[in-house]
């Protein structure tokens, strides 16, 4: 006669498979690189096999020195720079912001893979060591009331913290905030963005950047609009100085047809 447990173990198997399928969905092995998905060996930190590596732009070579997107001149600075103001010291992307890059992005945003941001930031994090930024606090690009509710998570959050546990730097959490949910950034070209992110932001904690060096994160920077406004809020709060670190960031484009030295970025939805 066969015996059985009192109450079966089929319920604790179902457990079992749904707890797995579960962590499958938030996690994935270290093993398998976060792109083509395939299993290789010493994937490092990035999480990226050699091969999906080697078909990034990395953001590097003729960048604007003061919001380091990438362009198509040896010039110094971008138009967008030289003739608007740019609260942030400077700013600085691991990767230009196409291919992979966006695919990683958009999963991190859009797909719920929350655990890109550990290998995001990882990079990040070496970006950050190679261009010897010296801040002492981290905080990130805030996302309205509204969308976080919608998305459940603000992606430039997770970043963020994952860069001020590795580098043991404070995090300065709920500081700023989206003070109006102005939509969509995407589409829009670079006066209206402008104009879009203007009084968009504010900081509610007053002492929280008092004679501090920043370090602002974000997921991507595109012409550089919403990282300055936000840079612009903490420097009143008495912050000594903001300095942006985003893991992508769009190549400056010239657009003869707007004229405002930006051309049109479909690309990004903010
Ligand atoms: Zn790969
Ligand atoms: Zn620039």
């Amino acid at each position: 006669m066969k015996k059985y447990a009192p109450y079966g173990t089929k319920p604790l198997q179902k457990a079992e498979i749904l707890l797995t399928r579960i962590a499958k969905t938030l996690f994935v092995d270290d093993c398998n690189c976060i792109i083509c998905g395939e299993e290789k060996f010493g994937l490092g930190r990035s999480g990226i096999c050699e091969e999906c590596k080697a078909k990034m732009t990395v953001n590097d070579g003729e960048i604007c020195k003061k919001c380091g997107r990438v362009l198509a001149n040896e010039a110094e600075y971008c138009n967008t720079c030289q003739n608007n103001d740019r609260y942030f010291g400077v700013a600085r992307s691991v990767y230009v912001y196409e291919g992979d890059a966006v695919k990683l992005v958009y999963g991190l945003k859009f797909g719920g893979k929350r655990y890109l941001a550990k290998y995001m930031a990882a990079e990040m994090i070496d970006k950050y060591l190679d261009e010897e930024f010296d801040c002492d606090c981290v905080t990130a690009v805030p996302l309205s009331a509204k969308r976080r509710r919608q998305r459940g998570y603000n992606q430039a959050d997770l970043l963020a913290r994952e860069i001020s546990r590795a580098l043991k730097l404070d995090y300065v959490d709920k500081a700023v905030v989206k003070t109006k949910d102005n939509g969509e950034q995407a589409k829009l070209g670079f006066a209206a963005r402008e104009e879009n992110v203007k009084g968009a932001y504010a900081v509610t904690d007053k002492e929280a950047f008092k004679g501090r060096k920043v370090l602002l994160v974000d997921d991507v920077l595109t012409t550089g609009a919403t990282a300055s406004e936000v840079a612009k809020v903490i420097l009143k709060a008495k912050a000594e100085s903001v300095s942006v670190l985003t893991y992508a960031s769009t190549k400056y484009k010239v657009s003869s047809e707007t004229g405002d030295g930006e051309g049109k970025y479909e690309e990004q939805m903010v």
